[in-house]
């Protein structure tokens, strides 16, 4: 009897320390020249990587057990940096067209954003921000290697008030409040409607519930709704603070959707901590979001529109996309956390541009701060959501020791010429997430 407890303890403790206990596997880089995300100064050197992290730097020779679970990789001297970060992607909306989403089969759906979640790691996109949509499903799916694609750190569904920028219903519609059915929105787990203050924490608590790593509100006009104006504030600031206290008691903290002074304003009063898009924002916002330690998290979008867009939202994205420009030059005055994130939805031929479009930011900033900004902050970004992140072994977004083994690899060196990223089928040769080579076409 004491033998076999004896013998039940060991396979407990061993399936407790994970695959590494019998199969350790390791990961060896040479010769290249590595920016490691935060120090504009590159080093030549090698990497080596045990089973899923970063485990040695160095620009002496790595020794390695010459066994068969040792992969070797000649870097040739290209140049390796971590994993890109989309801290602004939607993984489910932006697979498919809103038509597709709202009125087809769901199985069609999220099959097509498990094909999506790959491109998006063969684009050298390492890690995503989930800022809304039924994204914990793909996620475990990936991590269960059941398809390529990055980590990602989802939302769950957009909360958003009735009439707000996630209210995906038709004007004849009922609130499900005033006896109507939920909308298929809400029925996948896109969106929420909530109003007042019990219905946001049910709609927050139930994003947690699924493992929400932070939650996302809708606080302000948007393009792409068919009901709210750009300069609308959306919920009241009780409705704010109660996404924030429930957030808050797990650990983490809440995005919201606003361009405006008004519903910036209003979120960071409430206590939210990052604010995704602001382009219509005045200095005021800027520095409020400044002094508070706020994140600002941002995308260069410009005014092109999505087919069959009515002249409101073509209107509306004119007035968005000057704010680019605007928000863009002022925003180092202010010394700000600053994000990059694509936000690209329901265009899935255009997504693409969430790599190509990098080069864009050149115009307001050094090659090597957009890099930083997409590996090294956007990382931090990620690790804002503290306990919650669900991805806690190691850091993301730099490469040094410890740090999770996530390695994009470029021929040329981007630091010199950021439009090596417009073309990344060609220049990405190399692509390593969790210590995995996903892409290798080194020559
Ligand atoms: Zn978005």
């Amino acid at each position: 009897m004491k033998k076999a407890f004896c013998t039940l303890s060991l396979i407990t403790l061993f399936s407790f320390l994970g695959q590494s206990t019998f199969s350790q596997t390791s990961l060896l880089i040479n010769n290249v020249q590595i920016f490691n995300g935060k120090d504009e100064k590159t080093i030549t050197g090698n990497v080596l990587v045990v089973d899923n992290l970063i485990s040695k730097i160095s620009t002496a020779p790595i020794a390695t057990d010459k066994s068969g679970n040792t992969k070797i990789i000649d870097g040739k001297g290209k140049f390796l940096m971590p994993g890109l970060i989309d801290a602004h992607w939607h993984a489910i909306m932006t697979a498919n067209t809103l038509e597709d989403l709202m009125e087809g089969e769901p199985g069609y759906a999220f099959i097509k954003s498990g094909k999506e979640a790959t491109n998006t790691l063969m684009r050298g996109f390492t890690a995503v921000r989930d800022l809304g949509g039924p994204s914990f499903g793909l996620k475990k799916a990936i991590d269960e290697g059941v398809v390529a694609g990055p980590r990602i750190w989802p939302s769950g569904s957009i909360i958003s008030q009735t009439s707000g920028h996630g209210d995906f219903r038709s004007v004849n519609e009922r609130p499900v409040s005033l006896g109507g059915n939920l909308h298929h929105s809400e029925d996948i787990g896109g969106a929420t409607i909530a109003d007042g203050k019990d219905a946001v924490l049910v709609a927050v608590r139930e994003n947690l519930k699924r493992g929400a790593s932070q939650i996302k509100l809708t606080a302000g006009g948007g393009v792409s709704s068919v009901f709210d104006p750009l300069d609308v504030s959306q919920f009241t600031l009780e409705e704010l603070k109660a996404a924030v206290e429930a957030a808050e008691d797990w650990g983490t903290y809440v995005a919201v959707h606003a361009y405006t002074d008004r519903a910036i304003q209003k979120s960071i009063e409430a206590g939210v901590k990052c604010i995704d898009h602001g382009h219509l924002m005045s200095d005021a916002s800027l520095k409020l979001i400044g002094e508070k330690g706020v994140w600002l998290s941002m995308q260069p979008l410009d005014s092109a529109v999505r087919a069959g867009s009515s002249a409101e939202q073509k209107q509306k994205k004119y007035d968005v996309a000057a704010g680019t420009e605007r928000i863009y030059a002022a925003v180092k005055k202010y010394h700000l956390k600053l994000a990059w994130g694509t936000d690209l939805l329901f265009d899935p031929r255009a997504n693409s541009k969430q790599t190509s479009t990098i080069p864009l930011m050149g115009k307001w900033f050094s090659p090597f701060e957009v890099l930083k900004m997409i590996t090294h902050d956007n990382g931090e970004l990620l690790a804002f959501s503290g306990k919650r992140s669900p991805y806690r072994l190691g850091k993301l977004g730099v490469i040094e020791e410890g740090a999770y083994a996530d390695l994009l690899m470029v021929d040329g060196n981007p630091l010199k010429d950021l439009k090596l990223m417009e073309d990344y089928e060609k220049n990405f040769v190399l692509i390593v997430k969790n210590g995995a080579v996903f892409k290798n076409t080194i020559k």
